[in-house]
């Protein structure tokens, strides 16, 4: 028999988490991520996708954020039938994240259209909302630790505790006696979350693939609270407008639980938050769907008043105009939009509107990918473009690594040290290259496992 792995993204790279895993003749693609970030990022999601979509038996996925699901649509606009394979809360979730970004995708080619500065005539959108819609046909819901049997292959889905839903696949390739254990870690979560439950530990392994988001790098240990404060009390003092760019699945949440706390505990008055974005709602009751995936007490969720979700004076802003609304609001107050990378979505007009007021906070709670406006203001850009225009940055910038989806580097080590045996070959993925690197020379300092960073294209015989 034969089976081997090819890399079509994530290597080299932290976004467009895409794996081809042919067993047997039978091809199963692990994630189906879009490529996220600047100009040349972007570009890649209009490349031919390397095999014909209609020839892949199917696509199993980690989790719901868009770099590992956001090019299901253009896969199905291509031909692929299905089916997709996903847990339980990632399908919740993907009924609400695919047509959000099909429809941001439209938005910007027609925002484009009308201000004329794509260098495509016309700009089209990569999938419409009606690939979406198709794509969520083909998913079938998985529950957590109950073994698939597909044509080569059984997956099983092990919590992950990066986001809700979110999980590491283990999957279990029989040959002739024996099997072998191709593992997945997917996005890994944090030991000490107050939201999320740890990540799962695996024994068995025999080629793994793990990410490398942070494997450079510690998180501040500085409580979240605390950095949450610091932010609430610059613009209470000068009447700013604090904005937070975050991903609507996982990062929003965290941040509500955290004011939400600070606010019991009396450390910031009841200021007003905005919840910019149409699928927070939703998002909040898939928290209540799945009480198994993290920490909170569904029965408080439920309740409006209680709902450790929510802050005392909480706003869901549903549609644009009343988003725009929110310009001539006065501080202090708190926004929260999306996209988290500030490369698209509702946030991008707060950006203009309130960076060249130096009362403002733009506070950080996630990763920012290389090429993103997020990644230029935290490194310090004095003006920004934003469609089109130059936006001078006034603003304080704010980073919260505390408040990270992802385990640093001694996490990651954390859960590699899990497995009761060496894999027989590592490879370190979903990291710019940098902390990629670091990660493969931490691994083989502390375990002595053969390592590498694969690049886009390789392929790796499985057997
Ligand atoms: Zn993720």
């Amino acid at each position: 028999m034969s089976a081997h792995l090819s890399f079509f993204g994530a290597a080299g790279t932290v976004t467009g988490s895409r794996f081809l895993l042919e067993v047997k003749g039978h091809k199963y693609l692990i994630d189906c991520g879009l490529f996220q970030g600047g100009r040349s990022e972007k570009a890649l999601n209009w490349e031919a996708f390397p095999v014909p979509p209609d020839r892949m038996d199917a696509v199993l996925l980690t989790h719901a954020h868009i770099d590992h699901v956001g090019y299901l649509p253009r896969l199905v606009r291509q031909g692929f039938r299905g089916p997709v394979y996903a847990t339980e809360a990632s399908h919740a979730l993907l009924k609400i994240v695919l047509p959000d970004s099909a429809h941001l995708q439209e938005q910007d080619a027609a925002f484009a259209n009308k201000k004329g500065y794509s260098r495509y005539k016309p700009a089209l959108p990569l999938y419409t909302a009606a690939d979406a819609e198709e794509t969520l046909k083909l998913i079938r819901g998985i529950s957590f630790d109950r073994p698939l049997g597909l044509d080569g292959v059984t997956i099983t889905w092990r919590p992950a505790g990066h986001i809700l839903g979110s999980a590491i696949l283990d999957v279990e390739i029989s040959n002739g006696g024996g099997s072998r254990h191709i593992v997945f870690s997917g996005d890994l979560g944090r030991y000490e979350s107050e939201v999320m439950r740890p990540p799962t530990s695996l024994a068995e392994v025999d080629v793994l693939l793990i990410e490398s988001t942070y494997g450079d790098r510690l998180h501040s240990d500085e409580p979240i609270q605390d950095v949450l404060a610091k932010a609430l009390d610059y613009i209470v003092q000068r009447e700013g407008v604090l904005l937070i760019p975050a991903f609507a699945v996982g990062r929003t949440q965290e941040v509500l639980y955290h004011i939400r706390q600070l606010q019991e505990k009396g450390r910031v008055p009841d200021l007003p938050v905005f919840i910019d974005s149409p699928m927070a709602v939703e998002i909040s009751h898939i928290y209540c769907r799945f009480g198994d995936d993290h920490n909170l007490d569904v029965n408080l969720l439920m309740e409006e008043k209680e709902c450790p979700l929510r802050c005392r004076d909480t706003h869901f802003v549903r549609d644009v105009e009343e988003s725009k609304l929110l310009n001539a609001r006065p501080g202090p107050a708190i926004i929260i939009s999306a996209s988290g990378m500030c490369n698209g979505g509702r946030i991008m007009h707060h950006l203009k509107w309130r960076l060249p007021d130096k009362r403002n906070v733009v506070l950080f709670v996630g990763y920012q990918a290389e090429g993103t406006r997020g990644r230029l203001l935290l490194e310090g850009a004095k003006r920004i473009r934003i469609h089109g225009e130059e936006v001078p940055v006034r603003a304080r910038i704010f980073q919260a690594h505390a408040l990270s989806a992802h385990a640093d580097r001694d996490e990651l080590l954390r859960w590699l040290s899990g497995f009761s045996r060496p894999p027989r070959h590592v490879f370190v993925i979903h990291g710019e290259p940098k902390s990629s690197r670091a990660l493969q020379e931490h691994i083989q300092h502390r375990f002595g496992w053969e390592v590498s960073a694969p690049r886009t294209g390789e392929v790796y015989e499985i057997v």
